[in-house]
Order: structure tokens, then C-alpha cells, then sequence
């Protein structure tokens, strides 16, 4: 896909989400927050679900942890429109409870699909919530900070996901914003990491797919992604690169 197509799929996504009624959160909110972000970005991050703020603006993390999460994002030299945002539903629950069992079900083929659109490479979960959706079974308080691979049924075909707090419990409880800060400062070496492991498994399915009959390889897979450490916008350092999104 070009980053034209992966914008316009994208667009499509968003458009489906803000006319969406499959469940009942879609009675109480004001706008659906579909995400928003690069669509060439190699790393996503996925929140629980849009709070007061995102809800009347109609865009994630705008509201207290939007500010907290962009703190930390500055803390590595990233922005927020370096990387690709959003959340595991995609409208504000009533008083911002938990989402339910159903809720996030009914809202789990717009975050697939975008997963589908983007390939991550990393996938940072926030909070507990997105954690169960991509590393279920772990507590957030045993596993955050540490990395595993995601499973590809949930439409990232090869990412890496690595999970942090919800940046909201950091503001209610201080002592956690520090465990945050660390965690944050992470990232961008279990992004390299991400990116080895990418390479490596696509060196195996090459391996596979050229001892199975010639139809069943995709001509089309080889040269669907950009080199992911050609620089975006000219030259950087050698730091930057190594550590850049680009
Ligand atoms: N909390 C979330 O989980 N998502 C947002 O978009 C904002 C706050
Ligand atoms: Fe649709 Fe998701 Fe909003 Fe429910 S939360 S109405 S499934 S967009």
C-alpha cells in the first residue's frame, strides 16, 4: 500500500466509526474518536477509550493523560503526530466507566482493520484494558514494561506489543508516573528490536514460501512496505536514526 491508499483506508475507517451504531455507547456520546496520526508511522499506540474531552473534540488523548502521554512521548523525542493513536472502543462510556465485555467486542473490527492498514511494528498498550486485548491473561502491574509478540488474529501481522500504565492512573496515583517514565524510555530500543524480529520473520516466510508450489506465493508482498529506516523528512544523525521512528 502507498501512504496515499494507507490514508484514504484509513479515512474510510474513521468515516464508518463516527456513523457507527453497533452498540449502545453511540447513544451517549457527543463525537466518536476513530484516532488519529501518522499513517506511515511503524509504531501505534492504543488506549482504553475516549474520556470527556476526546469526546467533544472527536480526537484521543486530548484531555489530561493526552498531556501526560505527550510529556513522556517528548521524554524519547517523539511527537504525537510521529506515531498513530487511538483506542479499544471508540466511543466514551457513560461516566467513563470500564467499557464492557460486548462493547469492546462490538468496536474490535475498527481497531483490527486499522491494524490491517498500518502493520505496526510496535503496538504500546495503555492501561489494562488494551493490554487484555492484546496480551491477555498478564496484570498490568506484573508485565508492564516488558515486550512480547502479538498474535496476528488481531490484525497485526508481526508486531511486537510492549505494555505500559494507563497514563490517567499515573495522575491519580504519582508514584506511578516515574514506573511510566521508565517504561517510556524504553521504547525506542524495543522498537529496534521489533523492527530485527519483523526482518527475521519475513526472511523465514520468504524461506517457506519458496519451497511451496509458485501460486501460492503473493508477488505483490515482497515490495508492499517501505524500507523502514529511510529517513522522512532528509538526513538525520546516526542517533537519530537509530533511535527514530524513520
Ligand atoms: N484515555 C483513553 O484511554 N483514551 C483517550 O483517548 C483519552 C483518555
Ligand atoms: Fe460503534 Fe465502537 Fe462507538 Fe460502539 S464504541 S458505537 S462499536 S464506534
Amino acid at each position: 500500500m502507498t501512504s496515499e491508499e494507507r490514508a484514504a483506508a484509513l479515512e474510510a475507517i474513521a468515516d464508518e466509526v463516527r456513523a457507527c451504531t453497533r452498540c449502545r455507547l453511540a447513544e451517549g456520546r457527543t463525537k466518536a474518536v476513530p484516532g488519529e496520526g501518522n499513517p506511515d508511522t511503524e509504531v501505534l499506540f492504543v488506549g482504553e477509550g475516549p474520556g470527556q474531552h476526546e469526546d467533544r473534540q472527536g480526537r484521543p488523548f486530548v484531555g489530561a493523560a493526552g498531556s501526560l502521554l505527550q510529556e513522556l512521548l517528548a521524554m524519547i523525542g517523539w511527537r504525537r503526530e510521529d506515531v498513530f493513536i487511538t483506542n479499544v472502543v471508540k466511543c466514551r462510556p457513560p461516566n467513563n466507566r470500564d467499557p464492557e465485555p460486548d462493547e469492546i467486542a462490538a468496536c474490535g473490527p475498527y481497531l483490527r482493520r486499522q491494524l490491517e492498514v498500518l502493520d505496526p511494528a510496535l503496538l504500546v498498550t495503555l492501561g489494562r484494558f488494551s493490554l487484555q486485548t492484546f496480551m491477555p491473561g498478564d496484570r498490568i502491574s506484573r508485565v508492564h514494561g516488558t515486550a512480547r509478540p502479538i498474535d496476528p488474529a488481531t490484525g497485526a501481522r508481526a508486531a511486537t506489543g510492549y505494555a505500559l500504565y494507563h497514563p490517567a492512573a499515573a495522575l491519580r496515583q504519582g508514584s506511578l508516573k516515574e514506573t511510566m517514565q521508565r517504561d517510556m524510555a524504553a521504547v525506542p530500543e524495543v522498537l529496534i528490536r521489533a523492527r530485527a524480529e519483523r526482518a527475521a520473520a519475513e526472511t523465514t516466510t520468504a524461506g517457506r514460501a519458496s519451497n511451496e508450489a509458485p501460486a501460492a506465493t503473493d508477488p505483490t508482498s515482497t515490495d508492499a512496505s517501505p524500507a523502514p529506516d529511510q529517513p522522512k523528512d532528509g538526513p538525520m544523525t546516526d542517533s537519530e536514526d537509530q533511535y527514530g521512528l524513520f
